[in-house]
């Protein structure tokens, strides 16, 4: 099974990626929470075209990714959890957590730092609320969340495997923006304010 998911990574992140969206979009149709005050299809060809250009720019300028960056780690015994060495299970439940914990620390930042809030705030003021609502950043926060992140796996010395539950428990969370009459997520900061709602995850792209 973990070879299965290695070898398989990129494919199923994208099924994973855009089965969840569409998922979300249609339950999001069927049971609505609030009317949408703007159009959506130019919202969702805005939100969605920051995917595509986020995704375009995360693989031109780190094309070897978190994954790639732990395997990277674990042939070279970099980082604390490959020279600890805990049983596989116990190594990637605190590799998850610890990951789990730098990137709330890393939204953290982007909230109470005036220029990284100016990146942030892309995603905080759309202009209407919906499932693309949580997968709207700015490449550049695309770009320093994916370092950041590299960065956390080598220091950690993270199990690849980490990485990718990390990574696929971080998709459903990121649309949990959901406006449906299930969901609701808190949402304060579409003024522009810096004000945090409850579930601003990291930054997430389908690859
Ligand atoms: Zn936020």
């Amino acid at each position: 099974m973990p070879e299965f998911l290695l070898s398989h990574e990129p494919a199923i992140r994208f099924g994973f990626f855009f089965g969840i969206l569409v998922l979300m979009a249609l339950w999001e149709v069927t049971a609505p929470r609030r009317p949408l005050n703007v159009s959506k299809r130019s919202r969702w060809f805005s939100n969605l075209g920051l995917v595509g250009i986020d995704t375009l720019v995360l693989r031109l300028l780190l094309p070897a990714a978190a994954v790639s960056t732990a395997i990277l780690a674990a042939q070279r015994d970099w980082g604390l959890l490959n020279n600890l060495r805990l049983p596989g299970g116990l190594a990637i439940v605190v590799a998850v957590l610890a990951l789990d914990f730098t990137i709330y620390l890393q939204h953290a930042m982007f909230h109470f730092i005036p220029t990284l809030w100016r990146l942030h705030r892309v995603h905080h003021t759309d202009l209407d609320f919906d499932v693309t609502t949580g997968i709207r950043f700015h490449p550049i926060e695309i770009i320093l969340s994916m370092g950041i992140k590299m960065a956390a796996v080598l220091l950690l010395g993270a199990p690849a495997l980490a990485v990718i539950i990390f990574e696929f428990s971080s998709t459903p969370p990121a649309f949990s923006t959901t406006a449906t009459s299930v969901f609701e997520g808190v949402w304060i900061g579409s003024s522009g304010s810096s004000s945090s709602h409850l579930r601003c995850t990291g930054s997430i792209t389908p690859f």
